[in-house]
């Protein structure tokens, strides 16, 4: 390795990056060092991002979207985002252990793009936004265009993840994970459910269950269309099953040592299914309450 760069501040950061593109961005390192422990890397350079403190903030605009800094720990999105974030906050809390959590980002979690990175089923069925920064200026990727294949996507050899966005406050989000046992654990499948009462969507996002994280667009058009919004009435056991059999069906799992592919379709429907009634409870619950 030639170089470890330590730049102090955003704009310093992306002219290092621009300036050699080969630095390998480090934030937690939980994923990074790994890599360079186990020597399954080389990189010519190191960009470490921990003293840039445009990174670490969050903030919540015209209390619509939680713009959430790339750099900021699953530990304070625990500990100060399950209010703005609840999927991905309890996304956060099956990561790892305490101190890959202390540790480890969100900006990480997308910049290794794993299938069955936790913190981005939350971002898919939210519907959330990346955002980029170079030399350049920003751009802004939807999450779902972001992903690429497994462990790849669009950053550009002089981008940095900024941020990413998120909409605050439209209803109640579910997060489930399957694996073979509560901690320290990669999932076998992950799914996060999103109910937004304004344009009485819900959106669902997948971890483990493709080569990228995906959306499951047709359970989402049919579970949106299916919700009694006005009524409020129950999820018929019909509606919640076909609900999970659409889950699993927009699913193209493989078959490895966690799990093998007929294992995560069966227990994505049944997470699915469950979720969806979880959710939906806590939406009549607030619409009654409100
Ligand atoms: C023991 C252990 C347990 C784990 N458990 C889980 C788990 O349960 N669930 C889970 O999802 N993951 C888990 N991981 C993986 C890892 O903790 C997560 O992927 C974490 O989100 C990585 O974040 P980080 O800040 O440490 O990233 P780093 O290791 O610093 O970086 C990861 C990747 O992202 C890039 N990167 C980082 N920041 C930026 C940025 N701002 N812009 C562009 N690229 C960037 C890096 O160059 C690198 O390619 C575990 C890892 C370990 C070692």
């Amino acid at each position: 390795m030639t170089s470890f760069v330590q730049p102090v501040g955003l704009d310093e950061a992306c002219e290092a990056k621009a300036a050699e593109p080969d630095l390998v961005p480090l934030a937690g390192g939980t994923d990074v060092m790994v890599e360079l422990n186990f020597r399954r890397a080389r990189p010519h350079g190191l960009l470490d991002l921990t003293r840039v403190p445009e990174l670490r903030e969050w903030s919540v605009s015209d209390g619509c979207w939680l713009r959430l800094g790339a750099g900021v720990s699953y530990a304070r999105i625990i500990k100060e985002l399950g209010g703005h974030a609840p999927a991905l906050a309890t996304a956060s809390r099956t990561v790892g252990s305490p101190q890959i959590r202390n540790r480890g980002t969100v900006g990480g979690n997308l910049g290794t793009s794993s299938p069955a990175g936790d913190a981005l089923p939350p971002l898919l069925a939210t519907g959330s936004t990346v955002e980029l920064v170079s030399v350049r200026g920003n751009r802004l990727v939807r999450i779902e265009d972001f992903f690429t294949g497994p462990k790849e996507n669009v950053l550009l050899p002089d981008e940095l993840v900024a941020a990413v966005w998120l909409p605050v406050g439209r209803g109640p989000q579910q997060f489930s994970k399957v694996g073979p046992r509560n901690a320290m654990v990669i999932a076998v499948a992950a799914l996060a459910t999103a109910l937004d009462g304004e344009s009485r969507r819900v959106g669902v996002g997948l971890g483990a269950l493709a080569p990228r994280p995906i959306r499951a667009v047709e359970a989402e058009d049919f579970a949106s269309w299916a919700l009694d919004w006005d009524g409020g009435s129950g999820i018929h056991a019909d509606v919640a099953a076909r609900f999970g059999a659409l889950v699993a069906g927009a699913c193209a799992p493989i078959d490895d040592v966690r799990g093998s592919s007929a294992y995560r379709r069966h227990a994505v429907a049944v997470l699915a299914a469950r979720s969806l009634r979880w959710a939906w409870q806590e939406y009549r619950k607030d619409k009654s309450c409100g």
